[in-house]
């Protein structure tokens, strides 16, 4: 088998599956039994100095395993904890509501990607080797099945294993970690950086950074302003996220013989007619997922990062500000279904902080999340709205269930988030409700603020060398550099950077 996806139009959903068949007895392996497993080199010292790189998310992890390929020596400077301390914090933060600004959804080891839901598709397919990408998590512990999976996907519960294993093969080939380590500013002679400077003012030297910190490293940001070197304000999306139950997507999407036959199989359970018949039913298909997009006036208006069988968590890296995101475990087996859903935002949208240049973006997402904390009484519980009061524009009054870690705190949304935000929504979810019968229902909630879907700004990089416009050996990298979007594309990025580099120091050597 090469290729497993599931056909949903119509109400009829169908498997597609793509076979390789041979009638040859000497049938190669299936890449689903004999994945290959990529190689590397131990780090050769190619100089004396390291190549830096800041952050160990998908972006850094995969630069680093790619400059081992090349035999350079990753050091790799993290501002969070190892990816099993992160899980305490994580706890903290969805439980006490204690956030720890270096270590949560978005920062420590594996970075966002670590506690997503790992879904690796990615539109950007032209830019780089995904196949390679999917060999190298299935050769550090991803399940084979998602080098044929059309959307594939791994799991929170499945990704903090992953991580560390890539950790061991990067500290086994020369490769080094340094966790706890806040990078605060570069080490810059003559236009050229050598190096980086962490918040305990310790110089850590090096013959190039790859920068690749994630689009919530704003310090970074606030520190290229400060200083004066090249940043660009660039579009992004900000929005809500959607919870429905996870049994009416499966309805919408999949046909009402199939929500037939699950009512009937759970009838004959309570009756104890059948007690196995709910799950055999549930396992011919997945919980079902969706991917909408319209145009409201001029605005694209889209889904984002749905989860199925997923549930909803805290991602803000700031105590004032809340921020909500989704993930799901490997078996998708939550009981709802979530998916943020997120407006474009324009520069003219920024014109209120255009004094603060290409920051502006920033701004407007800083006082947006401040806005839904004080909405949530100063907590990190996620102010919500029932989906069909917020389109008809009136306060719930009373609240559904959500899966919301950090709970949820009634609030008339249509009013506290921004208003071209809104009204573009309320158009939206009525234009989604014609393509999926009973997407705007009651008991769909509303949850904001989905703010951190991409960066809203970009640190520049010459297209061929891939070095900062003005800054030589400084390779800004992955999503926070605004080169990608999710983990599949930031993968793929650290690899791009890394090879660039790969070409320069093997020059300089030489
Ligand atoms: C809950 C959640 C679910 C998601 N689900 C998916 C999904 O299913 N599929 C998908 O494709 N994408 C998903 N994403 C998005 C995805 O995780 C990101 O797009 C991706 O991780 C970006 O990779 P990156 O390496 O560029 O940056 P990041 O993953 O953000 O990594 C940056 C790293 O840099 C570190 N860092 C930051 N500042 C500094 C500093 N000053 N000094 C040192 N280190 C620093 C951070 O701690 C972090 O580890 C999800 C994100 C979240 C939060």
């Amino acid at each position: 088998m090469l290729r497993r996806s599931i056909d949903a139009r119509h109400g009829h959903p169908q498997y597609r599956l793509e076979m390789a068949i041979y009638t040859d007895p000497d049938t190669p392996e299936s890449p689903l039994h004999s994945p290959p497993v990529p190689k590397h080199r131990p780090a050769r010292k190619t100089s004396d100095q390291p190549v830096i790189i800041v952050g160990a998310g998908p972006a850094g992890l995969f630069a680093a395993l790619r400059l081992l390929e090349y035999g350079l020596r990753p050091l790799i400077l993290e501002r969070g904890k190892d990816v099993s301390a992160r899980k305490y914090d994580i706890a903290k933060l969805s439980r006490e509501h204690i956030v720890h600004p270096d270590s949560n959804w978005c920062f420590g080891e594996g970075g966002a990607g670590a506690f997503s839901d790992g879904k690796l598709y990615t539109r950007s397919n032209k830019r780089g080797n995904i196949t390679a990408i999917l060999q190298q998590l299935v050769a550090h512990g991803a399940n084979p099945d998602i080098l044929i999976d059309a959307h594939a996907h791994i799991g929170t519960d499945k990704l903090p294993a992953i991580i560390a294993n890539i950790r061991k093969t990067i500290e086994a080939h020369g490769g080094e970690y340094r966790f706890n380590t806040c990078v605060t500013d570069l080490i810059v002679k003559k236009n050229t950086v050598h190096g980086v400077i962490d918040r305990h003012g310790a110089a850590h030297e090096g013959s190039a950074v790859i920068l690749a910190a994630g689009h919530s490293a704003r310090e970074l940001y606030e520190l290229f302003d400060r200083r004066g070197w090249l940043l660009e304000a660039k579009p992004f999306a900000m929005g809500v996220r959607v919870e429905h139950p996870q049994d009416l997507i499966n309805e919408i999407q999949y046909g009402r013989r199939y929500a037939e036959s699950l009512r009937l199989a759970a009838c004959c359970r309570r009756n104890h007619a059948a007690a196995d018949a709910d799950p055999a039913i549930r396992s011919l298909l997945p919980p079902a997922t969706y991917n909408l997009a319209v145009q409201t006036g001029e605005r694209g208006v889209f889904s984002f990062c749905m989860c199925p069988g997923g549930i909803m968590v805290p991602a803000t890296t700031e105590r004032d500000s809340v921020v909500v995101n989704g993930m799901s475990n490997s078996q998708r087996n939550s009981p709802y279904a979530n998916a943020g859903i997120v407006v474009q935002v324009t520069e003219a949208d920024c014109c209120a902080f255009a004094a603060h240049g290409a920051l502006a973006g920033l701004r407007l997402q800083q006082q947006a999340e401040r806005a839904m904390y004080a909405a949530a009484h100063h907590s990190q519980a996620a102010p919500a709205q029932r989906l069909l009061d917020f389109v008809n524009g009136k306060p719930s009054a009373r609240l559904g269930t959500t899966s919301y870690l950090a709970g949820v705190v009634a609030a008339p949304l249509h009013e506290r988030l921004p208003t071209f935000i809104v009204v573009r929504l309320q158009q939206a979810f009525r234009l989604f409700d014609k393509k999926m019968r009973g997407y705007v229902s009651d008991s769909a909630m509303v949850v904001a603020i989905e703010s951190r879907t991409s960066s809203p700004v970009r640190i520049p990089r010459n297209p061929a060398t891939l070095q900062h416009l003005q800054l030589a050996r400084l390779y800004p990298c992955g999503e926070g550099a605004g080169y990608a979007g999710g983990i599949t594309s930031s993968a793929i990025d650290g690899i791009r950077c890394a090879d660039a580099l790969g070409g320069v120091l093997k020059k300089i050597v030489n």
